[in-house]
């Protein structure tokens, strides 16, 4: 396993905080977008779909910078501990270019799009494959 130069993880770190802070401030105007919605949305008129259209739209802007906080919060955990940059799912080396690119990112490439695939086949009864390549290499 390649280890990252201290300089090198030291730019990611500060990646990762100035996203966190990006998307800590953004919840915050969320939060407070919403509580506006609530006072201000009437509730006895027609207008009280489009308030909850608004609301959804923030919810789901809400949970998924959530969802970001929390992996950027891991990922910068994983920098404290010496993991960052490593695949959690096979252990490998994730790619550079991914990484500038999602910094927060857990695992590779490779996993995340078996991943995807394992949760979209999992409705549907005829999945295309079941054998994984991956986990038969080790
Ligand atoms: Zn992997």
């Amino acid at each position: 396993m390649k280890t990252m130069e201290k300089a090198e993880i030291q730019q990611y770190r500060w990646k990762l905080e100035s996203r966190r802070q990006d998307a800590v401030r953004l919840l915050g105007r969320l939060a407070s977008e919403t509580r506006a919605l609530d006072v201000d949305s009437p509730q006895d008129t027609g207008d009280q779909s489009i308030g909850s259209v608004a609301k959804e739209s923030l919810f789901q802007q809400t949970s998924q910078r959530r969802r970001l906080v929390q992996m950027i919060e891991a990922a910068l955990r994983r920098i404290a501990d010496g993991t960052y940059g490593i695949c959690v799912a096979c252990a490998g080396d994730i790619p550079r270019k991914r990484l500038e690119a999602l910094p927060w990112t857990y695992c590779c490439l490779r996993c995340q799009e078996i991943a995807e695939r394992e949760l979209e086949s999992e409705p549907s009864p005829q999945a295309p494959r079941t054998d994984i390549p991956w986990k038969r290499a080790g």
